[in-house]
């Protein structure tokens, strides 16, 4: 199972990516999570992306493509992943497909003012690292393992904004996956459950 997740940021892929990760037991790949950590480790790496994240803008396809492609080749890969957060332009997706064939691509849909309602509300967990939310945390902490919570740095409203200008879903890497016949789109429903039903709807048929 390779799965693809799109969507704009907000939507709640990373949420959907772990839950599927843990279903069907395959590893959560997460562009912006290797940045993040590369940041917080202050890796060469991190240097060079951490200017790009904090503005909103993409990271250039160099630094991204080549990550992307050293952590497919890992055996934990083999059987599957799901890719959360690439491709996000169609170099990305066209590239991706010279080194690995996907089985669906997943777009995770939300209206913008719905993005940044649940920007504004989203938490990282700092100990498992996933997303969470300002109303699911337990005495403020994670409602999953009980880490401390902090916000991302690129979740300030100002760059929420220019995420949202500067990172759009671009149609041609919607279309590249329509003329495959790999594209699927679904709404971003209002709690995690509801839209892994629908998710997992998709994935299940996907096992057949
Ligand atoms: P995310 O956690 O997916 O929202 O990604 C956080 C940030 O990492 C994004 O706002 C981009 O700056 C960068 N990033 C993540 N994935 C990509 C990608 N596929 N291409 C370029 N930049 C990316």
């Amino acid at each position: 199972m390779k799965i693809v997740l799109l969507g704009p940021p907000g939507s709640g892929k990373g949420t959907q990516a772990e839950l599927i990760c843990s279903k069907y037991n395959l590893p959560h790949i997460s562009t912006g999570d290797i940045f993040r950590s590369n940041i917080a480790n202050k890796t060469q790496l991190g240097l060079k992306v951490k200017q790009y994240i904090d503005s909103g803008s993409l990271v250039p396809d160099e630094l991204t493509i080549s990550i992307v492609k050293d952590r497919l080749s890992q055996d934990d890969c083999k059987n599957g992943f799901v890719l959360d957060g690439f491709p996000r332009v169609l170099n990305q997706a066209k590239q991706l497909d010279s080194f690995v064939k996907i089985d669906k691509a997943i777009m995770i849909d939300l209206s913008d003012d719905e993005i940044i309602n649940r920007l504004s509300k989203r938490r990282m967990c700092k100990k498992c690292s996933n997303p969470t939310h300002l109303d699911w945390l337990v005495d403020g902490k994670c409602e999953k393992c009980g880490g401390e919570v902090y916000i991302r740095n690129d979740d300030s409203p100002e760059t929420i904004k220019a995420r949202l200008e500067k990172q759009k879903l671009p149609q041609d890497v919607i279309d590249f996956y329509v003329e495959k016949g790999l594209f699927v789109k679904i709404n971003s429903l209002s709690t995690k459950q509801e839209t892994f039903i629908e998710v997992d709807k998709i994935l299940k048929s996907l096992v057949k």
